[in-house]
């Protein structure tokens, strides 16, 4: 085995850095933003919206064309291809709005999850032919860092080392050519919250997993203080039948299994929501924020738990697209205070603050 790698230029290093620390900038988060069409689908279904171009389009003018105030809490957003290349009614394209307003732009650039062969039901993630063409074409569209997510499930006998070892090593060739274009991956293991484990065995799962994506970043000398992790909160499966974690131990068990696994050099980790409900993905947030001994940014990235509200309140029609907006705002501003432990609990009230959001099976 030897030891030998070229060095990352140091403009390029610079670059990274400066990218992934304005991401993880106090008080602010992401907003991801990058439903797949299909996903969308499913999301408009709730509000009787048709999925068609022009009103994924119209949804997401709504997001973006939010008050500029949107930026004290939000420093980036991930997009969808389609979204990258679509405008505002007032012609500007959505990508000039959100740098306007101080917003990073970022781009999902899997290509989605497939099975793997001969597995119990588990899954790796697909995307990396071409993938440092594309990364260079997004950089030139004005997009300054990626997402990529693979999915890890936890069952009696996974995830398995196939598994593990598979997503781990893809993640750490996503991350690498993103990189090698100036874009800063944000690596996403999700360990799906499906299951009747109680939180301790999720912590386990979390550290395996973490500690192997990590190894195989290593090997491929990425550069992880150009990097974010994307990683579950740590809890107990969404059908395990004893008392619920609090809080406080969920955030214990997170920042536990964070700190023996993600390395110091990391400068900040962008939870997903994963299906809990906008009020606990704020709350876990703040608790996990006032754990000791926390050496990254500890934020958020979250999908449904910043727009279930908004969709709710927007359902769909013109006249409403203010009241969606106001939603946006309460929401990013409750996940911005959590950031850096200053939520208190029940004081942003949303139209769908404590609705579940959990999704069985959400691997594609
Ligand atoms: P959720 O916050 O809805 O889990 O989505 C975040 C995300 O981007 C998952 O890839």
């Amino acid at each position: 085995m030897t030891t030998y790698y070229n060095n990352y230029p140091k403009e390029l290093q610079e670059e990274l850095k400066r990218i992934a620390n304005a991401i993880v900038a106090p008080g602010k988060g992401i907003l991801a933003a990058d439903e797949s069409t299909a996903t969308c689908g499913k999301r408009f279904a709730d509000i009787g919206l048709e999925n068609n171009e022009e009103n994924r389009r119209a949804y997401r003018e709504l997001l973006f064309t939010t008050d500029d105030a949107i930026a004290t809490n939000i420093s980036g957003v991930i997009l969808f291809h389609e979204t990258v290349y679509q405008k505002a009614a007032c012609g500007t394209s959505f990508i000039d709005i959100l740098k306007k307003k101080g917003i990073i732009p970022g781009i999902k650039v899997d290509s989605g999850v497939v099975d793997l062969m001969a597995s119990e039901g588990e899954c790796t993630t697909q995307g990396l032919d071409n993938l440092a063409q594309r990364c260079a074409q997004y950089k030139k569209d004005g997009c300054d860092f990626a997402k990529w997510r693979c999915v890890l499930k936890i069952g009696k006998n996974t995830p398995s080392y196939q598994a593990i070892l598979e997503n781990a090593n893809v993640l750490a060739r996503y991350a690498s050519i993103c990189q090698s274009q100036g874009i800063v991956p944000i690596v996403e293991p999700e360990i799906l919250p499906d299951g009747d484990h109680d939180l301790e065995r999720c912590q386990k799962v979390t550290e395996v997993v973490l500690a192997a994506v990590y190894k195989a970043l290593s090997d491929h000398h990425v550069f992880l203080e150009g990097t974010l992790l994307k990683p579950n909160m740590v809890t107990a499966g969404m059908q395990f039948k004893g008392t619920k974690p609090t809080p406080e131990q969920i955030a214990e068990a997170t920042v536990t299994a964070l700190r023996r696994t993600v390395p110091a050099a990391v400068p900040g980790v962008t939870f997903l929501s994963g299906g809990q409900s906008e009020e606990e993905a704020s709350v876990n947030l703040n608790a996990i924020n006032n754990q000791p001994k926390r050496p990254w940014a500890l934020t958020f990235s979250y999908g449904r738990a910043l727009q279930a509200s908004v969709l709710r309140a927007w359902g769909g029609k013109k006249e409403n697209v203010k009241a969606g907006q106001e939603e946006l705002l309460k929401r990013a501003r409750a996940n911005g205070l959590a950031s850096v432990g200053k939520y208190t609990a029940g004081s942003v009230v949303g139209a769908g603050a404590d609705a579940t959001l959990f999704v069985a099976n959400h691997a594609y």
